[in-house]
């Protein structure tokens, strides 16, 4: 019986085969190989989608999470490394790795038909799996609904000197944001535009997206510009709650089109020792009930369209997202840190 199982196997696998008892529970094994993740993400944020892909398929979902140093430890580890994906948010860190060579590229059919073009790289090594909308937060108290700024552009005009707060320009958000900036106007109209907004700032550049709307309820400026969960993030703390009560949600145009959106996304390492199931988790979180748990988790967007919006995000307005290709707004990214520079704007 063993020699002839032998046999048969060598000459490779028949329907026959393949219902034998010991082959199926070979073949279960197999399937079952466990995904690996290095995670920037916090593990609250993606371990209820884990979890249902787990009950889903029976495959096991092991993260590691660490706030920095993935990626290095990635190239560290090499061929021999068992992380089969890295989650990240930012354009500028999925470029990174990708820059790396840490990743590997990915041709789905499920993935490239849920994913918007715009949203995933071109040569499929990395997809974006939520949206975050890059808003300004605007002083209830000081100014009306109707003087509030309609787009990124009109925070240079000198109307506003004094009256902005944001976050250092290096900060990979702000970075991304400069960089859409290039990819809509040019180098030289951007630069205009950050000296602009450089001269209306109310202080030197400072502290997270958070700290800028408590610097408006503390009457320090009127207008911040920061990611469109730290309204929800506020609301649910105590001690943030006020901060958040102090302004309301704007949904700027940037060169007359949609919002400045940038992504929460996944890539495929380029050693992946469990790729089936790693692709098999992506293709899950692309999938509705994945995108509309993923996005609530933290008040972003989901990135599949029809895919139904959370409660807070829905009273927060309509985000009509740029369609710019965030490929394009990663290649302008080094001439944006470049232009911050010069510009002086942490200074
Ligand atoms: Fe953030």
């Amino acid at each position: 019986m063993r020699f002839r199982t032998s046999l048969l196997a060598a000459a490779g696998l028949t329907a026959a085969l393949a219902s034998s008892p010991v082959l199926a529970a070979e073949q279960a094994a197999i399937n079952n190989g466990e995904v690996n993740v290095y995670s920037y993400r916090q593990p609250f944020l993606i371990q209820p989608m884990f979890d249902a892909f787990t009950r889903d398929t029976g495959v096991k979902v092991n993260v590691v999470f660490a706030p920095k140093g993935l990626v290095e430890r990635l190239e560290q580890e090499g061929r021999n490394s068992p992380a089969d994906l890295i989650f990240t948010v930012d354009i500028g860190r999925l470029s990174d790795a990708y820059d790396s060579g840490v990743t590997q590229a990915v041709q789905s059919a499920e993935l490239s038909g849920a994913i918007p073009e715009a949203f995933r790289q071109d040569n499929g090594h990395w997809y974006g799996l939520t949206q975050r909308a890059r808003i300004l937060y605007v002083s209830k108290d000081r100014v009306p609904v109707n003087e509030a700024p309609k787009s990124y552009e009109e925070l240079a005009d000198p109307k506003w000197k004094g009256r902005i707060c944001t976050r250092s320009g290096s900060h990979v958000y702000q970075v991304a944001l400069t960089s859409a900036m290039i990819a809509h106007h040019g180098l030289e109209k951007a630069e205009d535009w950050l000296r602009g907004l450089k001269a209306n700032l109310a202080r030197k550049p400072q502290g997270n997206d958070r700290a800028q709307v408590k610097a408006i309820k503390e009457g320090e400026c009127d207008v911040s510009i920061g990611n469109n969960y730290y309204y929800g993030q506020m609301l649910q703390n105590e001690e943030q709650f006020a901060w958040a009560q102090s302004v309301y949600p704007v949904f700027p145009t940037i060169a007359n089109t949609g919002t400045h959106v940038n992504i929460s996304g996944v890539a495929l390492t380029k050693s992946a020792p469990n790729k089936q199931n790693a692709v098999k988790l992506m293709e899950f979180l692309a999938g509705d009930l994945a995108q509309q748990m993923y996005a609530e988790q933290n008040f972003e967007y989901p990135i599949v369209a029809g895919v139904p919006q959370g409660g807070l995000i829905r009273s927060m307005g309509e985000l009509k997202p740029d369609t710019l290709n965030l490929d394009e707004v990663a290649a302008n990214r080094g001439t944006a840190l470049k232009l911050i520079n010069e510009v002086g704007y942490n200074d």
